[in-house]
């Protein structure tokens, strides 16, 4: 897949899936803008790892989940390589809790973190493509966004609001040649999903088709594909990758 000479941001991309999508869409010959919320040497250390493979790549520092932290994100990024035409909307946060449990506060941050965030970036990022007349927007919803999952009903609705607004969108920019698709991962081998219980996990994985959780390099191969021109026909489709997995 060769992305040579596009510009993409992968937010939440200091570690797990997010890392490994910008590793990936690097390798494929994408101008990265990797992106974390709290820790400047990790979102540097991030950039650093790109740089060193010879590809060009800046690290920045910025909250999605609020206008400001979302200017400075694409500001940063369009000061330094004059376009956008991948956006990647990866950054996600857990607070899981039962209903009588969870505080307003758990809800919204989660609401704010997970889905207000895509639909910040993805105005941002169109205000470019819709002008280039192209471009990319690919999010990380969740299979608790189609199935839901006790315990998480923030995340969930967060997750199902990615997909009401991915085909939402695509409807609205399909003519000026903008894709717009999400990813609905089922359970994938990082720090979220570390800190379940381990027969919880046994659990999860006896659910699947195939036996196993998912790694971040499963999403980050079907990323690199619907970035590419090869995915030029698919629009406003929620693609699951998941093992296997029918239900929670
Ligand atoms: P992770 O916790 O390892 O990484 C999340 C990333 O988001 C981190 O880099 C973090 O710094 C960043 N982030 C959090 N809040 C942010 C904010 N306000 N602004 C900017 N960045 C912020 O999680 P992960 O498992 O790699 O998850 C990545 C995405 O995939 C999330 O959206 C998650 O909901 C989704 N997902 C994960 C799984 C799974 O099983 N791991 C399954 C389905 C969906």
């Amino acid at each position: 897949m060769d992305l040579n000479g596009k510009v993409a941001i992968i937010t939440g991309s200091t570690r797990g899936i997010g890392n490994a999508i910008a590793n990936r869409l690097a390798e494929a010959g994408a101008m990265i803008v990797v992106k974390g919320v709290s820790d400047a040497i990790r979102v540097e250390n991030a950039a650093e790892a790109i740089r060193s493979t010879g590809r060009d790549c800046i690290g920045v520092l910025a909250d999605v989940g609020t206008a400001d932290g979302v200017h400075k994100l694409f500001d940063t990024a369009v000061q330094k390589y004059g376009k956008i035409d991948i956006l990647v909307n990866n950054a996600g946060i857990i607070r899981d809790h039962g209903i009588m449990r969870m505080s307003e506060e758990d809800w919204d941050s989660v609401i704010r973190v997970n889905l207000k965030s895509v639909f910040l970036c993805s105005k941002a990022a169109l205000k470019y493509m819709l002008k280039q007349r192209s471009g990319r927007i690919i999010s990380i919803s969740s299979i608790v966004g189609i199935y839901g999952n006790a315990g998480q009903s923030n995340y969930s609705a967060s997750k199902a609001g990615i997909i009401a607004f991915t085909r939402t969108l695509s409807k609205e920019v399909g003519a000026r040649g903008i894709t717009v698709d999400a990813i609905a991962p089922g359970f994938i081998d990082t720090n979220m999903t570390r800190q379940l219980e381990e027969k919880w996990i046994e659990y999860l994985k006896s659910r699947t088709s195939l036996g196993f959780l998912g790694m971040p390099e499963d999403i980050a191969e079907a990323v690199v594909f619907l970035a590419s021109d090869k995915a030029g026909y698919i629009t406003g489709n929620i693609l699951g990758i998941n093992g296997g997995m029918g239900g929670i």
